[in-house]
């Protein structure tokens, strides 16, 4: 039985160690939420660098950063309805609501969750809201559902939210982003699965970081829609001190493609305050991708992105190979010409 934990020291407690003072510190600004799922990831024997122990306890450089903005992708700005974002032609994003299994210390929305925030679950009316809004854009054709985390949701009200845009003509997508097959795989029932199963416009994008966190658990979470005939593809952010490694990156990669969850990005952290200190910069996710080529295949390799501020939307970066008309070989150790048309 999952159990929730709601301060930084009942998280030293459960691991048992002493509550690190800048712990107190910064869960005051932005509240430590885990589990104990979650929580029983962290290998002790690596201390405080253990990669799932960063992306779930706090660290002090989240206070260090007054400079940043909380919303630099200007997602407030791009509203055309209460909380349904539209940067993309043919799409829009839903915040269905602010709660998660567990605050990600590198959330780029942090200030849907952070101590003073104030955000409920969807309403009916903004439901209604928003439909009209599609309406009016008939060109919209995709609904990513994400907040928080939509399954933390109740299963009727999870259900009943997406119907109400998988009934609309126009929507032939709908997205539904959640980290809960990574943080409370339990969550997906067999029951749930099968009513996702219903809709056909449904995929799920799930977000692992890490090898370690590829367990019988969230592998048999993930196993229970795809079974159902359900896509699931993952979003990986690349974080320092948690899998800024080629090597780690390829591990969490194959994981995934042995349990049939297609790798599908790699972001670079955004710059919100709060997060830059796992910021690694680009280079290294360029250097990823190059290490990749030569061992992995296109299923398990993601593309490379960043998301721009201003909300300038999501640009995908790959590595040079080219130089005078010449290409880098899958080693990166000769450079051999390509005969293109004259
Ligand atoms: S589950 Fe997603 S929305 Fe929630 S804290 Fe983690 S990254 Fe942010």
């Amino acid at each position: 039985m999952i159990r929730f934990i709601h301060s930084a020291s009942a998280a030293a407690e459960f691991l048992g160690i002493e509550t690190p003072p800048e712990w107190m510190a910064v869960d005051k600004i932005y509240p430590v939420l885990a589990n104990s799922y979650y929580l029983g990831l962290i290998d002790r024997n690596n201390g405080f660098d253990d990669p799932v122990l960063r992306q779930i306890l706090p660290d002090d450089a989240e206070l260090d950063d007054l400079s940043s903005e909380f919303d630099p992708l200007a997602e407030a700005q791009q509203m055309i309805a209460p909380r349904m974002i539209r940067r993309f032609y043919d799409r829009v994003v839903v915040l269905v609501t602010a709660k998660c299994a567990g605050h990600c210390r590198f959330c780029f929305r942090k200030r849907l969750w952070k101590s003073d925030a104030e955000l409920n679950d969807i309403s009916n009316r903004e439901l209604e809201d928003m439909v009209a809004a599609l309406k009016a854009h008939p060109e919209i054709e995709e609904v990513l559902l994400s907040g928080g985390d939509p399954m933390m949701l109740a299963d009727e009200r999870l259900i009943e939210i997406i119907r109400v845009f998988s009934e609309l003509e126009q929507i032939k997508v709908i997205r539904l982003g959640t980290r809960i097959p990574v943080m409370f795989p339990d969550r997906i029932t067999g029951q749930l699965a099968e009513k996702l199963a219903e809709f056909e416009k449904l995929w799920v994008l799930t977000h692992f970081n890490h090898p370690n966190e590829v367990t019988p658990e969230s592998s048999n979470a993930c196993r229970k829609l795809i079974s159902r005939g359900i896509w699931v593809l993952n979003q990986t952010v690349l974080l320092k001190g948690v899998n800024d490694s080629p090597e780690i990156l390829e591990q969490l990669f194959r994981k995934l493609l042995a349990i049939k969850v297609k790798p599908h990005y790699l972001f670079h952290v955004d710059p919100v305050r709060g997060v830059r200190h796992f910021a690694t910069g680009i280079e290294p996710g360029l250097e990823v991708l190059r290490y990749l080529r030569g061992r992995l295949s296109s299923l398990g390799t993601p593309t490379f992105a960043i998301d721009l501020p201003e909300g300038g939307g999501k640009v995908a970066l790959q590595p040079d190979y080219e130089e005078n008309g010449c290409f880098w070989d899958i080693h990166n150790k000769k450079l051999i010409k390509y005969p293109d048309k004259e």
